[in-house]
Parts: structure tokens; sequence; C-alpha cells
């Protein structure tokens, strides 16, 4: 092999083979890779080998081939380098070529795996797979590891100091063993996880497909970065963002996070690990979109439907920021090209919302049959049509428009209270309520236009503590409309759409005091 081109600057290669390389025929690439800390930055130290957590994923390693994903974004940047700027982020979602690779990675389709990796006397060294050996050589501790399925080319490497608490789940298939590799005195949500991995694995097995590994590993790192990351059976948490949080249990307000991120993150291991979209738009919804509807309803399962507003307005008030200063063109959920506020924020109220309306079961028959479908495919991958298709198949004639509206415009509300008053009638309480509903869409250039409004939208009576009293969808018509409720307790609060199920440009005015007549 030799080098035909180079740009060291870039670190980029270009080599030509000897002999070329005949379709399916193998070669095996050798190489060393140093990474050394290069001087003082104005940024800080690169964090990635540190003294105890180092943590580096596959992106550090070389890869083959165009890396289209590496290209300049920003408009500004790309002037300054006579470029164009780009009207997109991802290819379309119908471009034929780009559906021969997955979004994850460029030069590999469903890979086999195996790892040694060696790491300081006192430290674990981590891959994905299942330990095969371990020794000691030359002052260094070795692993061993290998994975006994294909699996998406992307890996991580870790190596701590850990303490490792065990749990297991057990399923039909028989027992799932948990590991928790943890910073001695950072145990406070170490239980937790263990108990959100086995609430996810139950749910998850139950509704989509088995698990495909045969064991769990959560390990953390240092809060130098403050995300979760899903590889095959192995997942790098970061302490910031569950290991040293304080979960008060007794606040209603407060979010389990250590616990929400734990199923978000388990239910990578089917979405993305299982179902991987194509390099087009729309591919984080088959991913981080679905992952977090899978993980909103292992927390519904635990706290209940009225408990997820805080969580719903949270994702709503990050959505709404989002979209507020987004550079490029918004795009729909099914075209989203790979933005944070699209994929979680929206992606979490549109499918909480079409769970809502059309029930979870039938959400879950449709990615059981999804994944059933399109797990472990390789090119041409799947992209959000074949999803959509699923929730289609699914919902009833009345809830059909939902599917526009959630995931192929931008559909935002305007709902809001008028007015509500209440008299005591036969023991019980006639509630009154006047309500006024608009609905906007976002059209070609991005402005909202009011488009017509007949949609099934919950109306409700709360108690104390936002209890509801009522809470029923009804057909609301754009403008104004009026309702008569009566409810056993004492109402506190009514309006429309009250938990914020939909996109509502201004969440708090739902819902206003109810007055005594
Ligand atoms: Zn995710």
């Amino acid at each position: 092999m030799k080098i035909a081109e180079e740009r060291r600057d870039l670190g980029w290669l270009r080599y030509t083979l000897d002999r070329p390389l005949a379709p399916g025929e193998a070669t095996t690439l050798t190489y060393d890779l140093e990474y050394p800390p290069e001087g003082f930055t104005n940024s800080g130290a690169r964090a990635t080998v540190v003294d105890n957590g180092t943590f580096l994923n596959s992106g550090l390693l070389p890869v083959l081939g165009y890396q289209e994903q590496a290209e300049l974004t920003r408009d500004l940047e790309r002037k300054k380098h006579g470029l164009e700027p780009k009207a997109h982020l991802m290819p379309d979602l119908d471009d034929k070529v780009h559906q021969q690779r997955n979004y994850i990675s460029a030069d590999g389709d469903w890979i086999d795996f195996e790892a040694v990796v060696s790491t300081e006397p006192d430290q674990i060294a981590l891959a994905p797979g299942y330990l095969q050996r371990e020794w000691t050589e030359n002052g260094r501790r070795y692993f061993h590891y290998k994975m006994d399925v294909p699996i998406l080319h992307f890996t991580s490497f870790l190596s701590a100091r850990w303490a490792v608490k065990k749990g297991e789940w057990r399923g039909e298939s028989g027992a799932v063993p948990i590991e928790i590799y943890y910073q001695p005195g950072h145990e406070y949500n170490v239980d937790t996880m263990i108990t959100g991995v086995k609430d996810s694995l139950d749910y998850f097995t139950r509704a989509f497909s088995p698990y495909q590994h045969k064991q769990v590993r959560i390990l953390e790192f240092p809060r130098y970065a403050s995300f979760a990351q899903s590889f095959p059976n192995t997942i790098p948490f970061s302490e910031s963002i569950g290991f040293i949080a304080k979960v008060k249990p007794n606040d209603p307000k407060d979010i389990d996070y250590p616990y929400y991120v734990t199923a978000h993150e388990v239910a990578h291991q089917w979405w993305a690990h299982q179902v991987i979209g194509a390099y087009v738009q729309g591919a984080t919804m088959m991913s981080e979109t679905l992952a977090q509807y899978s993980a909103l309803m292992v927390m519904k399962k635990k706290y209940g439907d009225a408990k997820m507003k805080r969580f719903l307005k949270y994702e709503l008030d990050n959505y709404l920021q989002g979209r507020a200063i987004e550079r490029k063109q918004e795009q729909p959920l099914y075209r989203n090209e790979n933005q944070p506020y699209i994929h979680y924020r929206k992606g979490s109220l549109a499918m909480y919302a079409l769970q809502d309306y059309i029930g979870e079961d039938n959400v879950n028959k449709a990615l059981a049959s999804y994944i059933k479908k399109v797990a472990y495919k390789g090119p041409p991958y799947t992209t959000s049509r074949d999803l959509l298709a699923e929730f289609r198949a699914v919902t009833p004639p009345e809830y059909q428009y939902l599917i526009e509206d959630l995931f192929e415009t931008i559909t935002i509300y305007e709902n809001r209270a008028v007015s509500a008053t209440y008299a005591p009638k036969d023991g019980k309480f006639e509630v009154r309520l006047k309500v006024s509903a608009k609905k906007l869409r976002a059209k070609d250039a991005g402005a909202l236009d009011e488009v017509k409004m007949d949609d099934l939208v919950d109306i409700g009576v709360l108690g104390p503590d936002d209890k509801p009293l009522y809470l029923e969808k009804k057909r609301v018509k754009s403008g104004e409309s009026e309702f008569t409720i009566v409810v056993n307790e004492e109402p506190v609060r009514a309006g429309i759409d009250p938990v914020v199920k939909l996109v509502d440009r201004r969440p708090d005015d739902n819902t206003i005091p109810v007055t005594k007549q």
C-alpha cells in the first residue's frame, strides 16, 4: 500500500493498494494511533484520555472513505473558504445513494467485533462484547472482549478505577446480568439505575422485541462531558447526568433523571442498535425520538400519566426555544436533520400525543411490526417513511390527521382558556368553561399560517395539585367553544389541553382558575 496523496494538516491521507481489492475480498488494515496532548489550548485540556475515567469512541479511529458529516456547516465558516451555504444538513429523505449507508458510520454496515484493550494495572478496561480473558503482562492489565452478534460500526473504549455493583434481570429467555461501574463514593443512584435497566428491559422486551445481548453495563465517566451514550451492551454515562444527582423522591416536581436517562439509553439497544436509519433526513427519528418515547413509557408506567406534565412542559419549552434560534429552515420531525430540539424535544411531544390519542398498545404494535421488518437490516437502510407507514396502519380513521400534524408538518396550536366558573349542583359541581382554539401550520418559507381546526383536544377540570377531575377529548373547532362539565370534587382550574400534549405556543394560558359563581 502506498500513500498517493496527503494533507497532514487535515489528518487526511489517500492510499493506493498494490493490487486492487476484488468485490467481497478482505484485507487487513493495521495502524498505530497516538493521541498525545499538544501544549495548552484556550479551551482547556482535552479530557478524552485521563488519569481515571478515560472514554473514547470509535470516532477517534481512522475512517475510510469520504466523510460527509465532517463538512463545514455554518454559512459564515463556509464563506471564509469560498463555499456556498448548505441548504440542508443531511441528504434528502428520498436520496437513494445515501440510503445505502446508515447515519452512524460511512465505512461499515453490521460488523463483527473483537478487541484486546490494555490499561494501568489498577484499572478496568472496557469495550463492547463479553470478556473472554484477562491477564497482566509487562506491568499492564489486559482485557479481551468479543461480541457474538453483528453490531454497528460504533464502539467505545473506557478505563477507570471503578467499583462494580451487580444486579440481574430475569426475562423469558433467561437472566441478564446488570453491572454498574462507578466511582467509589458515587453510590447515590446506582440502585436507581439497576431498577431503570430492569424496568426498561421488562417493557421493551414485551413491547418491541427480545434484547439482543446477554448483559447490560453502565459505566461512569467524569463530568468533563455531560451525556450518556449507548453502545452495544455498554453504556458510558457521565457522572453529571445521573451518578451525583440528588433526586427528591417526595417532590412531585422533581424529575428522576438518573432513572429516565437509563431508560433512554437502554432503549437505544433497540432504537439504533437493532433499527438504524439511512443517512438521510429523518434518521434520528428512529433512534432519538423512539428512545425518548420508550423512556417516556417506562416513566409513565412508574409515575402515571398525570405526573408526565412537568416532563412534557420541559420538552415543549425546549422545542419552542430551539425553533426560535434555528439558523436553517425548521424541518418537520420525519425530515429532521439531527437537530436535538426536534428529534428529542418535539419527538417526545409527538410520540406522547400519538400514544395518548391512538393508545400505547397500538403504537407498540406498530413498533414491534416495524422492528420485525427492519431490525439489523443493511443497505438500503430504513427511513422515516417506513416508520410512518407502520403508524398509519394502526391509527383509526378519525385520528389519521395526527400523522400529518405530528410528524409530516410543523403544526402549532394557540389554545387557551377564556373563562371558567362553577356552581354547586346536587352535591356536585357544575363547571362552565369557555376556551379559544387556533391551529397554525408552517408554510414553505417557515412562516405560520392559520389552518382550519376541527380536532380532538383534551378538555379538563383540575382539582388540588392539578389532579384531573375530568379529562376527555372533545371536538374543538377554531375560535371559541363552551363546555358544561359536572365533577364530583370542588374544581380549582379548568381549560383546554391542560397536560400540554399538543405543541402550544403559550402552554401557561391553557388553564385558568375556576371561580365560584
Ligand atoms: Zn439518545
